[in-house]
């Protein structure tokens, strides 16, 4: 696990690059730069004094972009990842295109201020995590929002925003496991994982390079399904971000997160290569949505407040 950090860790300073491909301007660098917790609490005077610009920069741009669907924002993501996107039993803060479906959750609830201010409705384009970042490669979904890590891999298919988030992978395990440590991950134990997702890739990757080998990993689908694997004792652990993980742990009896090293992930929004003035807009959007404070409201709704 040790071994598994530093690489990450290795790996996450080679990610201090600019937003979408592009070189930057030094408030994506310094939004880069900061931890997730002090993101939404960049300088507030200088985003008041910023503001009223970048709107109508965000404003204009969103005149010269286009989507998938001509005034729509498709948002390509895993409605089974609590608090970030999840079906709704009420309203929620967007539909699917059929307008059946109610989403909710940090990531809906962002995608719907973003899509507010390029003047487009947002529509969520459900699907399996592993779809989500070929959907918007092939063109048929805007962006990719799923609590989608950036990782160099991911770069070279699609543009990222800056990050709006952090999240860290995380054990779960029965209560009376005799799994204490994720070191005893690798005395022959079965993990659980979500497909394609960065949990996937280092459960997965060999014992050289940290991971616990293909052998001892399972797939599901989503989050929801690794988890009932586990209740089944089909696994012994099950590997995932940690937010999700606390929401899965608390509806869930019998079930505990293991006090893990954490590795810090960056989340942000893919966006097709070939649509860099989406990419460019989204970004704007985001950012002021930062830096006015929405974005930390918003995360403080599902996951901060009465803790
Ligand atoms: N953050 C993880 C990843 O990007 C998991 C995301 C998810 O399951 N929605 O791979």
């Amino acid at each position: 696990m040790k071994k598994y950090a530093a690489i990450l860790l290795a790996g996450m300073m080679a990610l201090s690059l600019a937003a979408c491909g592009g070189s930057g301007s030094a408030a994506s660098t310094k939004e880069e730069a900061a931890p997730a917790e002090a993101e939404a609490v960049t300088e507030e005077a200088e985003a008041e004094a910023g503001a009223a610009t970048t709107t109508e920069a965000a404003a204009e741009t969103a005149a010269e972009i286009t989507t998938v669907s001509e005034g729509e924002l498709h948002m390509a993501t895993n409605a089974a990842f609590p608090p970030y996107e999840m079906t709704s039993d009420g309203e929620g803060f967007a539909t699917d295109a059929a307008g059946s479906v109610h989403f909710e959750g940090i990531d809906v609830e962002v995608a719907a201020k973003i899509a507010e201010k390029l003047g487009l409705k947002l529509v969520i384009d459900d699907m399996e995590f592993s779809s989500v970042i070929t959907s918007v490669q092939s063109g048929k979904a805007d962006m990719a929002m799923a609590g989608l890590t950036v990782t160099e891999e991911r770069k070279q298919n699609v543009d990222f925003t800056d990050s709006y988030a952090t999240g860290v992978q995380v054990v779960i395990v029965p209560e009376d496991s005799d799994i204490a440590t994720v070191d005893d991950l690798a005395n022959d134990k079965m993990i659980g994982v979500q497909d394609g997702t960065t949990g996937y890739i280092y459960c997965s990757d060999t014992v050289e390079n940290g991971g616990y080998g293909e052998d001892h990993v399972t797939s599901y689908t989503n989050g929801a399904m690794a988890i009932e694997a586990l209740k089944a004792g089909k696994v012994d652990a099950v590997v995932i971000d940690n937010e999700p993980a606390k929401q899965f742990v608390a509806v869930n009896e019998g079930l505990k997160i293991l006090d893990t090293e954490y590795i810090v992930e960056n989340y942000a929004i893919g966006i097709s290569k070939d649509n860099p003035a989406l990419c460019e807009a989204v970004n704007n959007a985001l950012n002021e949505l930062i830096a006015d404070g929405t974005v930390q409201q918003i995360v403080d709704k599902y996951i901060n407040a009465g803790e």
